[in-house]
């Protein structure tokens, strides 16, 4: 926390991050009540402060204050003060994963996450961002990855994973090719995979071995994920998907494929654009997307009798419920196990894991990050399921968390996994 705290600066990004729209989306709460259900923080702790309307009345009561003819009289809102700023940490920092299921079911349809951004915007701007959240943001801007990973230690993980996938595949000209001019794809990864899932990686690999795919990786401009997300500083934001575009330039490369990570998705297919004000040279694709095309055009094979146990899927919101991108992930593994269930509610209705919105960033929060993650874990259980897969390294980081508090006892793997042990260089000795 700040010795004094800038509140004009603060009021000044506030009202700069809301439109007309939302502005009118801060007075349109008629106080229902419904979205309380809606939230995996008010399920797994009953309480008014986590009651998602509460969270919003408290961004509106500023709006009204200051922002408003009434009260600029002093007739109507409370003041952004050192008290309502504190409050406003806890309430959008401290008990929103940002997942935008309140907003789904909310009865007259207000964008809450938009106004817990402008939010969170204002508390960045008055130095009031959780440190370990903000030097996430700065690894990403000095070091180019979120996890300040050297280039050396980047270069070597992949040589060493290349080594790794020759074996595995018993071709020795399999590559893991690093800054391959003119490839057709870009693939860029979460620093979570070098660091602590190296295997991950490996299965991207193979599945781009196995497809014969022309792609490469990059020794510069690798890190997909953008934590300018969820401190809400659309500057560095910005800057930190610049590394992206300029990879995408310095290559030559058709395609930036996005590995497996919600938040990463998000904010290259859909925020980077605005962020730079602009549009990309090149197209934007989930590697969801890219596994289904292959799998849908015959590229590659899989055999569903590799995988024996009861797998479900995770939804992660920034993939499904913001960016759209349901349906690939499930028809990859209709085809790659036999035994795919639906978690319920699923889709857009499902429940974050708790580990959005840059939570699994924030230290102090975790007991309620923990806590929330109950929803997901009962969705598990309810499941029956024995492998969980989750298209995004936030949500596995999360619900590893979660398996060993709720004692789920699940494997937890990624599509890419999924499809990889399934896949098959000669014809499947199953059924198709
Ligand atoms: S965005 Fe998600 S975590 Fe935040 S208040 Fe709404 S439901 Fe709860
Ligand atoms: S569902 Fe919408 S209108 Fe109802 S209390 Fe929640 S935010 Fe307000
Ligand atoms: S961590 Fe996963 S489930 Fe949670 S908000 Fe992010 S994408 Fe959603």
């Amino acid at each position: 926390m700040p010795e004094t705290i800038d509140i004009r600066k603060g009021l000044e990004v506030f009202r700069a991050r809301l439109g007309e729209a939302d502005a009118a989306h801060l007075s349109a709460c008629v106080h229902c009540g419904l979205c309380a259900e809606s939230c995996h923080y008010y399920r797994m702790d009953p309480h008014l402060e986590n009651v998602p309307a509460r969270k919003l009345d408290l961004v509106a009561q500023v709006f009204r204050r200051h922002f408003t003819a009434m009260g600029k009289l002093g007739l109507q809102g409370h003041a952004l003060d050192e008290g309502m700023a504190k409050a406003w940490l806890d309430a959008v920092y401290g008990r929103c994963s940002l997942c935008g299921r309140c907003s789904l079911n909310c009865t007259v349809g207000i964008n809450l996450p938009r106004a817990f951004k402008a939010a969170r915007a204002a508390l960045t701007a008055m130095g009031m961002v959780p440190a370990d959240l903000q030097a996430t943001v700065d690894n990403s801007l000095r070091h180019g990855n979120n996890m300040a990973i050297t280039r050396e230690d980047w270069l070597e993980t992949v040589d060493w994973l290349q080594d790794e996938l020759r074996a595995e595949t018993g071709d020795p000209l399999a590559e893991m090719p690093m800054d391959r001019q003119g490839a057709k794809i870009l693939f860029t990864v979460n620093p979570r995979e070098p660091k602590f899932f190296p295997l991950s990686l490996q299965a991207s690999a193979k599945v781009f071995w196995a497809a014969k795919e022309d792609w490469t990786l990059a020794s510069d401009g690798w890190d997909l994920t953008n934590y300018g997300l969820f401190n809400c500083n659309d500057k560095e934001a910005g800057a930190i998907t610049r590394n992206l575009v300029d990879a995408m330039a310095r290559l030559g490369c058709e395609t930036l494929v996005i590995g497996e990570c919600g938040h990463g998705f998000a904010s290259a297919r859909w925020e980077g654009p605005e962020w730079l004000q602009g549009t990309f040279p090149f197209q934007v694709r989930s590697f969801l997307e890219v596994m289904d095309e292959y799998l849908e055009e015959g590229r590659i094979q899989v055999d569903p009798c590799r995988h024996t146990l009861p797998v479900t899927l995770h939804d992660p919101c920034n993939l499904v419920r913001h960016g759209g991108l349901a349906e690939p992930q499930r028809r990859i593994l209709d085809r790659t196990t036999s035994f795919f269930q639906e978690m319920t509610p699923n889709r857009a209705e499902n429940f974050c894991c708790g580990g959005g919105g840059g939570q699994l960033a924030m230290g102090a929060y975790k007991e309620r990050r923990m806590r929330s993650g109950g929803m997901k874990a009962k969705q598990i259980k309810d499941s029956g399921a024995k492998v969980v897969v989750a298209p995004c390294h936030n949500c596995i980081d999360q619900l590893s968390e979660i398996n060993k508090e709720y004692k789920l006892n699940v494997q937890i793997k990624t599509v890419a996994e999924m499809v990889a042990d399934a896949l098959v260089t000669e014809p499947p000795t199953g059924e198709p």
